[in-house]
């Protein structure tokens, strides 16, 4: 299953916010496909569609659908040179499939700054250097081998120490490789490379309790902002510690505890939406009497690869994919006046499943 790191500098609230995840968190019993490991919270997705679709339904049960954040801690300035935890940070950044940043934008004198005062900027470009540096390693020592093959005419070779030496020139830059443009077979060969600076990156500003209503006043999450957008990525403005508070109550007390603050949604919730765009993730449902239910697939795949996700059964004697979207549905009011409309689309194999799809899957057992 796809998973996104939670990193960031000592003393900026990552406990604090993955202790919430962990609190919020969903039963992993629901979730045999998750990992079972105290760096690793799983998080149900909130979806209002489904709740919708239950109505629609009335089934004897809901159930969402969920994914994993891991809890990457020790990173320090020079863990690419292996000070602090250096190596077993970098490798487990190496196994995440995209990053969440955590910047310290609250201000409490109590609470030590690593570099002695709040810089949310300097924080981020410390934590960059060092994926950058430790990425610059790898090419580099790539480039020595391919260097060696080109000169030999190996035309492969020669192709890739082009994009070799592009990365390079972007690392000594101080640009990570998500910056950098590649042509579509260039980028199959840095994707081989494995690079850290390839993942895709959100910033999460760490904001005081007492700031969540205002946060445009926070001068620090502007800096976020005009940084993030430097880097193309996309900025929540949470409370770890007001996340670690909602995080203790159940559904009702939460939504009167949000209404009392005034936000219309959790910084956590929005945070889990937002990774799991960040991963490439979206939702397909099934509806049936017994059970409505969410479950997320890899956008690109096709509606076998959907069924599998299931049970491996489905995907081996697949058929037909009984298709409707959530809107359709919902218009619709029920699946017999769907199929009525003509709504109920027959899907073969070949079909790209969509966000918000509805399916029931025919297969051959
Ligand atoms: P980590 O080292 O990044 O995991 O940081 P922690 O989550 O352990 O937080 C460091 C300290 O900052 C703890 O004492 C937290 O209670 C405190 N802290 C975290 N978030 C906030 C916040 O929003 N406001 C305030 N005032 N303190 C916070």
């Amino acid at each position: 299953a796809l998973t996104a790191g939670i990193v960031g500098l000592p003393n900026v609230g990552k406990s604090t916010l993955f202790n919430a995840i962990t609190q919020a968190g969903a039963e992993s019993a629901n979730y045999p496909f998750c990992t079972i490991d105290p760096n690793v919270g799983i998080v149900e997705v909130p979806d209002v569609r489904l709740q919708k679709l239950t109505k629609l339904v009335k089934p004897k049960k809901t159930v969402p659908t969920a994914f994993e954040f891991t809890d990457i801690a020790g990173i320090v300035k020079g863990a690419s040179k292996g000070e602090g935890l250096g190596n077993q940070f970098l490798s487990h950044i190496r196994q995440v499939d995209a990053i969440c940043h955590v910047v310290r934008c609250f201000q409490d004198d109590n609470i030590t700054h690593v570099s002695g005062k709040v810089d949310p900027i300097s924080d981020i470009e410390t934590i960059n250097l060092e994926l950058i540096l430790a990425d610059l390693e790898t090419v580099s020592k790539r480039l020595q081998r391919v260097e060696k093959l080109a000169k030999q005419k190996d035309k492969e070779a020669v192709a890739e120490l082009d994009v070799l030496a592009k990365l390079k020139d972007a690392f000594e830059e101080e640009k990570p490789a998500r910056a950098v443009e590649f042509t579509e077979e260039q980028s199959k060969l840095v994707k081989g490379l494995h690079l850290l600076t390839s993942k895709s990156v959100l910033y999460v500003a760490n904001v005081g309790e007492d700031e969540l209503l205002d946060v445009d006043t926070n001068e620090y999450v502007q800096l976020v902002r005009d940084f993030a957008e430097t880097d193309g990525a996309k900025v929540i403005v949470i409370s770890a510690k007001v996340e670690s508070e909602i995080a203790e109550l159940d559904g009702e007390e939460k939504a009167e505890f949000l209404a009392e603050l005034g936000i219309p949604e959790s910084g956590l919730d929005q945070l889990i939406k937002a990774t799991y765009e960040l991963l490439g993730l979206a939702t397909y449902f099934t509806a049936g009497e017994q059970e409505v239910r969410a479950w997320t697939f890899k956008k690109g795949i096709k509606a076998p690869q959907a069924a599998g996700i299931i049970h491996s059964d489905f995907e081996k004697g697949f058929i037909r994919a009984e298709t409707v979207s959530y809107d359709d549905l919902v218009d619709a009011g029920t699946m017999q006046v769907a199929k009525e409309r003509g709504k109920v689309r027959l899907e073969g194999k070949e079909y790209l499943v969509k966000d918000g799809d509805v399916m029931h899957f025919r297969f051959n057992v």
